[in-house]
């Protein structure tokens, strides 16, 4: 569908060009029963090869571009080794040098940090560790097919707090056999440690996973939607009474701990992204890297080009994009702002929308604009899509 109304010009370039960087580093020690990401394990001959092709990409840049956030994600890349380490991250400082005060983030399991990486990771800018925790009850971790214990977690922070104090930890929420008790149980004990951010997740059953596959085969059963609605606005609750604030549908921060990274992508700003399965936004344009790691290395290395999509959006594609992916900040739609960076009044894409949703009590309006309401967050995917491009 078109809009009738004329954009304004659009007087902010800023989120056109990248100001942050994503690097995909796919190996992990054991490919979890639930995982559906760019993952490469049991093929570790491979990792050498390809931290050349990932700094081969790099390369490609011709220049430095200097970014104010970068998130080393995964896979797992600290289970890279410490000379792997090191010389990924001196190319990534190379190409990508950190503004002051800015975010570089690793995701990190438990069991794959030791005192000798974090120091590495430190000396050469990582600020900020995102640790895969998901539960702290074995059972559960077991039925995840995590191979970490409780006691790695315990470790790991120890470790951390130290040398890199801004610590976040992923938790999931809705695991077979759960139940509201070990959740609450979950979330009691993360706050216990010296973290300042927590993302929690519900679990889901990608098709094609070896959990996906054993629900299929009736070997294990999915907790009823209802609990799981009840584990979500528990953790709202509870981790909001203990100083978090609930910033994205996901996401929860003390104050001054947000994750400045994936807040590009909630704004829609443009993003760098090199490695395989990796997307960037660029000047209006998404592209995505092959999915394939054995591909990308010998693309890669033979100077080939390793993107197996590219789109360019329109600009009224661009703005509808934005309002789907702001909608799941708490915050949601600044009127005003989102004039400035899109060049498109919200309020005429959402035209009488608004009542509806109002009052089906899944958007709420405030003084600057409107968010989802938790009614609403707990439905974000669906509901976001509507507001943005239904007619
Ligand atoms: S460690 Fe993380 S990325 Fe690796 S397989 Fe498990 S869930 Fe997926």
């Amino acid at each position: 569908m078109k809009l009738m109304e004329k954009p304004t010009p659009v007087k902010n370039e800023y989120w056109l060009t990248p100001r942050s960087a994503y690097l995909h580093i796919p190996f992990c020690a054991h490919h979890c029963g639930y995982c559906d990401f760019a993952v490469t394990a049991g093929k570790d001959y491979l990792m050498d090869l390809y931290i050349e092709a990932i700094v081969e990409e790099l390369r490609r840049l011709s220049n430095p571009q200097p970014v104010e956030t970068i998130f080393l994600g995964g896979g797992t890349p600290s289970y890279l080794s410490l000379p792997q380490l090191s010389r990924l991250l001196v190319e990534v400082n190379r190409w990508l040098p950190l503004l002051a005060n800015g975010e570089f983030t690793i995701e990190a399991t438990p069991e794959s940090l030791s005192a000798d990486k974090i120091g590495l990771l430190h000396h050469h800018g990582v600020n900020r560790v995102s640790l895969g925790v998901q539960t702290f009850q074995a059972p559960l971790l077991q039925s995840l097919d995590r191979i970490h214990s409780p006691e790695h977690v315990d470790k790991a922070i120890e470790w951390l707090q130290p040398t890199i104090p801004n610590i976040s930890i992923d938790l999931i929420f809705a695991i077979p056999k759960s139940t509201l008790a070990t959740w609450q149980s979950d979330l009691q004990t993360a706050v216990r440690y010296p973290i300042h951010h927590i993302s929690t997740y519900g679990l889901t059953y990608e098709k094609g996973t070896p959990l996906w596959k054993q629900r299929e085969r009736g070997q294990i059963d999915s907790i009823s939607e209802e609990l799981e609605l009840e584990m979500y606005q528990y953790g709202i609750h509870f981790l909001r009474e203990q100083g978090f604030e609930h910033y994205e549908i996901s996401n929860f921060a003390h104050p001054e701990y947000r994750c400045r990274h994936n807040e590009t992508y909630w704004a829609n700003w443009a993003y760098w992204g090199f490695g395989v399965g990796a997307a960037r936004y660029v000047q209006g344009s998404r592209e995505l890297n092959t999915r394939n790691t054995e591909d990308y290395i010998r693309k890669v290395l033979a100077g080939e080009d390793p993107t197996f999509q590219r789109e360019t959006l329109s600009p009224e594609e661009r703005a509808r994009e934005t309002l789907a992916m702001q909608l799941r900040r708490a915050d949601g739609i600044d009127y005003e702002q989102f004039q400035f960076q899109t060049g498109f009044d919200a309020r005429v894409i959402l035209q009488d929308k608004i009542e509806t949703y109002l009052q089906a009590d899944l958007i709420h309006c405030h003084p600057k604009g409107l968010a989802l309401t938790e009614k609403g967050f707990f439905v974000a995917d669906t509901l976001a899509v509507k507001l943005a491009w239904d007619s």
